[in-house]
Order: structure tokens, then sequence, then C-alpha cells
């Protein structure tokens, strides 16, 4: 892992959480906010399980949940693993992901690794290839969220949505968006703040990026 929010009380809504960051993405968004992260995650310092697992269970007395980002947090090698780790701790897991990998998050909700997946739609599909920095079509785009979008439905409460309001993408556009979603869910809309440039790891403990994509 690569860095530590140690409390948050927004990125699980209801919840205090803390946050863990893992490097590495499959997209290369354009907006990116975390790219160093998300693209180059050597460039980052490691974040020792062992310290993230007694940091852990010294804290899960005043937290309600671990929120596990990135990047894109269903590329990491050794997932499963980690998530194991928390959930023998005894704290349940949020996702964030960017909703390419369907079958990833399947896998986590099955087997209770993961209580909830935060899923970003980033626009209408059409608009995919330049959404993500060309890494996937509209039509893998629309696949892949269409398999999130079935396991919403059958999974009630399990899944949020969220799309980042980034330069170019109209209110029209957004709508196109807000109408993929299954009957009961809902589109929370997040500010775009532009990319950063200056290494967010302070003393090994990374800083939440306030309002933008949750960097699925
Ligand atoms: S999916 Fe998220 S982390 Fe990956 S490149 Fe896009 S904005 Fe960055």
């Amino acid at each position: 892992m690569r860095g530590l929010q140690r409390l948050s009380l927004c990125d699980w809504p209801g919840r205090s959480c803390c946050v863990i960051f893992l490097g590495g993405c499959n997209l290369r968004c354009p907006t990116c906010h975390n790219f160093e992260l998300a693209w180059n995650m050597e460039s980052q310092p490691l974040f020792a399980r062992s310290k993230l697992l007694l940091f852990l269970a010294e804290r899960k007395r005043w937290l309600n949940g671990v929120t596990v980002t990135g990047g894109e947090a269903t590329c990491a090698p050794g997932l499963g693993e980690l998530l194991y780790e928390i959930r023998k701790i005894g704290l349940p897991v949020k996702l964030d992901s960017n909703g390419m990998r369907p079958e990833i998050l399947a896998e986590a909700l099955d087997s209770g690794l993961a209580e909830h997946c935060a899923v970003d739609v980033k626009g209408p599909y059409a608009l995919y290839p330049a959404l993500s920095g060309d890494r996937v079509t509209a039509a893998e785009a629309r696949r892949n969220l269409e398999s999130v979008f079935a396991q919403a439905e059958r999974r009630p409460g399990a899944f949020s949505f969220r799309l980042t309001r980034v330069p170019g993408l109209t209110g029209d556009d957004i709508e196109t968006a807000r109408g993929y979603l299954p009957a009961g869910h809902t589109l929370t809309l997040q500010t775009y703040r532009a990319p950063r440039r200056a290494n967010a790891h302070a003393d090994h403990e990374a800083r939440r990026p306030v309002g933008n994509v949750v960097n699925g």
C-alpha cells in the first residue's frame, strides 16, 4: 500500500473510517487527481502492511470501517489478502473503483471481504475513450458498467455511484450517465479539482483529494 488517511468522516457516509491508498490504475484519465499514485506508484513511499494492521487493531474501537481506494484498488496485487486481514481485525470494508473490473467487485462482495462498493461513472459511454485516456472503448465501458449495475440491482445497498464534473462534461452528459443507474440509486456529483503536482505523501501519510474523483 502507498498511503493511509487515519480518519475520514466523509468517505463512507455515516461512518468514521480510515482510507487506505493502493497504487496503480488501469485507466489514464487526463483529469486524474492522483496521477502519481495511479500511474507511477513506485514514486510513492511504501506503507508497510504490518504497520497498517497494527494501526487498525489499535483503532478499531473508534472506526466503523475502512475505505480501500487508489489508484484503482481492483488492480492491486494481493488485494484479497489485504481485505482478508482487515476483515479478520473485524472492520467492514468499502472498495472504491472505476468499475472497469466488475468481476473483482463481485468476488469481494460474494466472499464478504467487502461490504460496499463506490463506483465512478465518468460520463456517457461514448465519452469513455476521452475520459479514460483511451484505455477503454465505449463498448467496454458499457459492458463493465452494465455488469456493475446488474450487481447493484441484485444487492440493494451494496453500491453507490458518483460522477466528477470534469471540464467539458455538460449537463446533458451528466443526465445521460444518471440514466444508466438502476432504480433506487442516485448519482452523487463531485466537484472537480485540478490535478495535484506535489507529492501528497508526507511521513508516509496520504491526504485524501477533497471533493475530487475518488480515483476508482
Ligand atoms: S480511474 Fe481514477 S485513479 Fe485511475 S486514472 Fe482515472 S481518475 Fe486516476
